[in-house]
Parts: C-alpha cells; sequence; structure tokens
C-alpha cells in the first residue's frame, strides 16, 4: 500500500491529523537518530508549523502533510546546506532547490536533511564529516552511498518519503543496501538547480521509498523543465502512475551476462532467477543481450567525474563559500589552507585525480578518450534497447551491505561497489532498485537489491515493470527491528 495515500488517506477521513503525523516521525526521529545517524539537521519547528496549516486547510496540495527528508547536498534557504562537508559547516543557501520548492508547492513537510558522503563522493558514508550513517538492518555495517542517510532514514521510518541525488549509484546501491524502493530518473528528467554539483554531466536527483506506487508519485510532482537548469528537458507530461497496474505481457526484459558474473554473491544471484520466473510467469519474454563495454564503466566514470568534480570544486576558495583558513601569508596561501582543512581526503583525492586528467599532455589520454569510452556505454544501451528489450534486469550491487571499515584503506575496493549502476549515469539512462530479499551474513540478514535500467525517459515503463515484480514479492513490507 502507498505510504503517501495512507498518510493523505488518514488526514482526510480526520483519523489523525498531520500535526499528530509529522510529531509522531519527530519522535521516531528523536529516538532513533543519536544510533543511526541519519539526518544531519531536523527542523521540528518549521515543520509542525507547515503540518498545523495542513490542518487549518491553508496548505493544501498532493503531498498535503506528507513527512519527506532530503539529501543535504539540496539547497533550502532555511537551516544549512553542509554537504556533510566541513568547508560548508554553516553555509545557508540564498535559495531553494527546485525539487524541493515543488515539493513544498505540492503541500510536504521537509522534516530535516540527510548525511552522505562529502560532496556525494564515496559508497559508504565514511565520507561524511558529520560521521557515517548506520545500516538500520545491522549497525556494523554501512548503509551505502553516497545517499546513505536518506536511505537509513527511508528504512528506519523517519521519514515518508525521501531524496538523494545519483551521480554513479549513489541512491540505488544505498537503497538495495537497506532494502527500500530508489529510483535514478534519465538525466535531466528533474531539474538540477540548487543541487551541489559533484559531476554535472552524471547528477541527478530521484526518491527513496517504501514502495514503487510511492516513487510513482512524486516523480509526478518532481519531474520537468526548468529554466534555471539549461540541461532540464522539456516537459514530456509523463503520467508514472497510471500505467502501474498494466503487468509486463508481451514485454521483453533483457539480461545480460557482463552482469551476471561468479563473483555475485549467491543470494543476488538467487534473487535474480527467482525473479526471472517471476517475470515469466507473468507474461514476460526473457531475452540474453550483450553491453560489451561494461567492464570500462568504472574506470570511465573515475574519470569523468572526478574531472569534473575538480571543476565544479574549484568554487570552494575560502573567499566566496564557506570555511576560510586563518593565518595565511597570502591569497595562494589562504585558497590552500582553507581547501586543505575544509576537504576531506576522498574529496582531495578526487580533485587531484581529476585536475591531473584536465592537466595539459594528460587530457587526450584520458579524459578524452574516457569521453569516448563513455559514448561506447552509451551506445550498447541505445543498440538494445532499440530492437531487443525494454528493460534490462540486473543486480543493483555485487555483494550486500559491508562492515564500517572494510574498504576504507582501498578507494578501488570502495569504487569497485559502483560496478552496476555507474553505466546508467554514464549513459544517462533511468534506472531502479528493488528491495529483493536478504543474504544471510554472520547469522544477521541484510538486504539485497535488484535493478532495472530503461531506456531515456521510459521512468514509467520501468515503475511498471517494477510494480510487477512487487505485486509478486514481500521484500519491500518487511522493515528492520530498530532496539
Ligand atoms: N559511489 C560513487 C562515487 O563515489 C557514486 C556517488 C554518487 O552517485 N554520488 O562517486
Amino acid at each position: 500500500m502507498s505510504k503517501i495515500n495512507q498518510i493523505l488517506g488518514d488526514i482526510a477521513s480526520k483519523k489523525s491529523t498531520a500535526v499528530q503525523i509529522t510529531q509522531s516521525y519527530l519522535d521516531r526521529i528523536a529516538k532513533h537518530n543519536p544510533i543511526l545517524n541519519a539526518y544531519s539537521e531536523v527542523y521540528t519547528d518549521r515543520a509542525l508549523q507547515r503540518a498545523a496549516a495542513v490542518d487549518a486547510g491553508t496548505l493544501t496540495g498532493p503531498l498535503a502533510g506528507v513527512p519527506i527528508a532530503i539529501k543535504d547536498n539540496l539547497c533550502t534557504t532555511y537551516g544549512k546546506t553542509t554537504c556533510s562537508s566541513k568547508i560548508l559547516e554553516n553555509f545557508e543557501a540564498p535559495y531553494m532547490a527546485t525539487a524541493v520548492q515543488k515539493l513544498e508547492d505540492a503541500g510536504a513537510i521537509i522534516l530535516g536533511k540527510t548525511i552522505l558522503d562529502e560532496f556525494a563522493m564515496g559508497s559508504s558514508t565514511e565520507n561524511s564529516a558529520f560521521g557515517p550513517s548506520k545500516n538500520p538492518w545491522d549497525t556494523s555495517c554501512v548503509p551505502g552511498g553516497s545517499s546513505g542517510g536518506s536511505a537509513v532514514a527511508q528504512a528506519a521510518e523517519l521519514a515518508a518519503v525521501t531524496f538523494g541525488s545519483d551521480t554513479g549509484g549513489s541512491i540505488r546501491q544505498p537503497a538495495a543496501y537497506c532494502g527500500v524502493v530508489g529510483l535514478k530518473p534519465t538525466y535531466g528528467r528533474v531539474s538540477r538547480w540548487g543541487l551541489v554539483a559533484f559531476a554535472s554531466s552524471l547528477d541527478q536527483i530521484g526518491p527513496f521509498t517504501s514502495n514503487v506506487e510511492d516513487a510513482a508519485i512524486v516523480m509526478d510532482i518532481i519531474c520537468g523543465h526548468d529554466e534555471k537548469d539549461s540541461t532540464s528537458a522539456p516537459n514530456l507530461k509523463p503520467d508514472f502512475a497510471s500505467k502501474l497496474n498494466d503487468g509486463v505481457k508481451g514485454l521483453k526484459i533483457g539480461i545480460a551476462k557482463q552482469y551476471m558474473s561468479d563473483n555475485n554473491n549467491p543470494a543476488i544471484t538467487k534473487a535474480l532467477n527467482q525473479a526471472i520466473e517471476i517475470y515469466k510467469n507473468a507474461g514476460a519474454e526473457i531475452v540474453e543481450v550483450e553491453l560489451p563495454h561494461t567492464e570500462y564503466g568504472i574506470p570511465t566514470y573515475y574519470v569523468v567525474a572526478t574531472a569534473e568534480a575538480s571543476s565544479n570544486l574549484a568554487r570552494y576558495d575560502g573567499i566566496r563559500y564557506g570555511k576560510r583558513a586563518t593565518g595565511a601569508d597570502d591569497l595562494i596561501d589562504l585558497y590552500s589552507r582553507s581547501r586543505a582543512e575544509g576537504f576531506g581526503e576522498e574529496v582531495q583525492r578526487r580533485i587531484m585525480l581529476g585536475t591531473y586528467v584536465l592537466s595539459s599532455g594528460y587530457y587526450d589520454a584520458y579524459y578524452l578518450r574516457a569521453l569516448k569510452v563513455r559514448r561506447l556505454i552509451k551506445n550498447d544501451f541505445d543498440a538494445v534497447f532499440a530492437d531487443q528489450c525494454d528493460v534490462i534486469l540486473c543486480p543493483t550491487t555485487t555483494d550486500p551491505a559491508f562492515k564500517f571499515g572494510q574498504n576504507t584503506g582501498d578507494p578501488l575496493a570502495m569504487y569497485m561497489n559502483d560496478i552496476y549502476t555507474v553505466t546508467a549515469n554514464l549513459a544517462g539512462i533511468p534506472g531502479i532498485s528493488l528491495p529483493a530479499g536478504f543474504a544471510e551474513i554472520d547469522g544477521k540478514q541484510l538486504p539485497i537489491g535488484l535493478q532495472l535500467l530503461g531506456p531515456h525517459f521510459e521512468e514509467a515503463k520501468l515503475l511498471q515493470i517494477a510494480q510487477t515484480y512487487q505485486a509478486n514479492t514481500t521484500y519491500h513490507t518487511q522493515t528492520p527491528e530498530l532496539n
């Protein structure tokens, strides 16, 4: 059952007031956030005021009274926008992110901001300057990243819906690790205005939800052209929810052997095979497809993303934004001290790598070559979607969540987490991760996720196919036991 519709129904039927609902989420946050560290900031007074306005009938809209949390790289004119970085520790944004403004215009109650890997660079939230978020299924495990706080808040029911950003998997990977639905829309589907830039040609905003229906509902609200983001797509008047229950009869689901590695955790392979059976029984045709350039996804992504990051993060110079170091001898010294003190290790690593691949003498060998391989990866997807299949079914990750500290000493091992997610960003296509069961690790049940990838601007079809899986499974209804 849609959580959003349940909340709207409870308010409409006067079973609960919006204030009561908001308060119950705030109570859960007060109780569980000290351990889970999902939120970096909670807007208690503002949330309750808006909820009271919903009850008074002065705040209306399709999400009136629905409590939502947003990743702390989305700008709001209230509170702070820190990107979980020391360099923006006290930054107050002068404007609202378009997606957040659309949520508020629809009557949503923003409860607070959630923890991320600094500037969305990472796969575990261990790069957060304000401590990592913890996986509610096993607090000795990471929640994934970079939108880990939003995934945790969603899984632990500390908000009805949460939002993240996905540059190379940052919505889908933590969704898989925390057992919730996570959707990365087509590049350009949602305005990036007010999303603090990491890699501008890859970044997209998207939701974490408890079910597919809620993802469709919020996509209807946040999508659309925005004159403030020239890469936002024209309004195509999508209706993400209308085909949800149309089933999969006659549709073709592609399985690419490049995603079916023997290195995948056996529980993930089993979940994939189960999903294939579910789709066959529901009338879909399963076809084998080839995505031959998949293996170049990680190196290509880490050249393109770091190159763009090194350029985007040049603005944090200690003069215009955020932290300014003291004791500098001259201007250059001020820049370097502010950046050395303000940025964490991983962000510094990426700025150095990105600067290197863009530098003269190396530009052609690395950056330009990466752009060419990026095109080959996009061509792979275009070719299979042209006449072979409607969507691709694959794992979201190779394994369930890992332990804190397990990958921190080895950046490459950390980067390998994104092996099945970065290709969608490089190609610009939409992807969704769905709760697909559990793997038992050290006596604990850890969630695993399956991913569906679709053609550009075909989110409605993606959600329709996702809905069929969800209608035949109960994994999305399971929630972690919190102490
Ligand atoms: N984990 C990937 C990275 O570290 C993806 C991050 C993201 O999607 N924001 O870059």
